[in-house]
């Protein structure tokens, strides 16, 4: 890694995990200049990166990563010295709808930032220097189909719906530019995130959203599909040693060590609310907010579990979750209810 002034490009820092790592390196490490390049989809909010805005260090700039010519002229405009890489489209039910806006991003958007850095990099004379991060998920692994299995870094990738697919195939540009042009790149794969600025269509703010709105709570299918869960502070620790010191060429796989079903999650941030907002609850006619739990068609190819092994992270780098599930889950609820205005849009 270069020893100079350190500018790295975030991408997709408007969204859900971007916008907390933005908030987190620009805490940890106030000397870094940050670029935020997002496109601002509906996914996207700068409300997200309120709080860093006056920061001098700090710049967004709007653009699409699968807009070739825009990518390389925030690299001629910069001297990047590395790449951290989380704009996707990030929802499996819209990529069952539509998959071409997950290709363009995910697979064309990656191929263009990993060809714009290996240009600049390259006339820079510091390709092997510079480190591209991928942000990537469990996902591209497929589906586990008992209790006890976990994916390791070497499990083949088999991607089940248009979502892990894109993911996978960015993976594997990411890899080819590696082993090709020799790019210092890494590529972390983490389990479900949860936290604070989580877009709404995904599971625990849609259960937050619908139960503060004492609207039906939907549970896809019999809510048996089993997933891990991450407190989204903890993935961006995970992300900085990554990025830091992990080593050229590798993948790592970052868990959270709390598997649930949706149902049992469903009910412990039901029972939560229950004890944190008893008020709403009060201008109800119901006794807890499980009475507001319904269950609806499950998505089309669900995979029923995905699980993965961490040890690598955690042996090489020393990294381990610190929050509890329940901590977790009471800051995140606490977060939804005071910032709800915020993110009901
Ligand atoms: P998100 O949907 O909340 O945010 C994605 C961001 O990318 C948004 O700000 C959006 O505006 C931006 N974006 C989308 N298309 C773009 C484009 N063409 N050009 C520029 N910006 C664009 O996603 P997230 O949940 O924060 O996920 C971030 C990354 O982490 C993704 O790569 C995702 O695959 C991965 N991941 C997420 C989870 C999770 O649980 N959320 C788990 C594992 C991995």
């Amino acid at each position: 890694m270069t020893n100079g002034k350190q500018t790295i490009l975030v991408t997709g820092g408007a969204g859900f995990i971007g916008s907390n790592f933005i908030h987190y390196i620009a805490e940890k490490y106030p000397d870094y200049q940050i670029l935020n390049l997002d496109k601002l989809t509906y996914a996207g909010s700068l409300t997200n990166v309120h709080d860093v805005e006056t920061n001098p260090n700090y710049l967004f700039i709007k653009g699409d990563i699968a807009d070739y010519r825009l990518v390389s002229d925030v690299f001629a405009q910069h001297d990047i010295t590395g790449v951290i890489h989380f704009a996707a489209e990030s929802h499996v039910d819209n990529s069952i709808e539509n998959a071409s806006p997950f290709v363009f991003t995910n697979v064309v958007g990656t191929v263009n930032l990993l060809q714009a850095a290996k240009q600049s990099w390259e006339e820079k004379g510091e390709l092997s220097e510079r480190r591209f991060h991928h942000i990537s998920t469990d996902e591209v692994y497929g589906s586990l189909e008992n209790e006890t299995d976990q994916f390791t870094e070497e499990t083949p990738y088999d991607p089940r719906n248009p979502y892990s697919a894109s993911k996978a195939s960015a993976n594997m540009l990411v890899k080819s530019y590696s082993h090709t042009h020799e790019m210092n790149v890494v590529i972390s794969s983490s389990s479900n995130n949860y936290g604070p600025r989580q877009h709404k269509e995904k599971l625990i703010p849609t259960i937050l959203s619908k139960a503060l709105s004492l609207e039906p709570i939907p549970i896809y299918g019999d809510g048996q599909n089993i997933r891990d869960w991450l407190f989204v502070e903890d993935h961006c620790r995970a992300l900085d040693l990554i990025y830091h010191q992990g080593a050229a060429g590798e993948s790592y796989n970052i868990g959270g060590g709390n598997e649930w079903t949706n149902l049992d999650l469903t009910v412990k941030i039901c029972l939560i609310l229950n004890e944190m907002n008893p008020d709403v609850l009060d201008q109800a006619s119901i006794s807890s907010f499980q009475d507001l739990i319904t269950f609806v068609d499950d998505r089309p190819g669900h995979d029923l579990r995905y699980s993965v092994d961490d040890r690598k992270i955690r042996e090489s780098l020393g990294w381990k979750p610190n929050m509890s599930l329940d901590s977790g889950l009471r800051a995140t609820v606490e977060w939804y209810s005071h910032k709800w205005e915020q993110v009901k849009i």
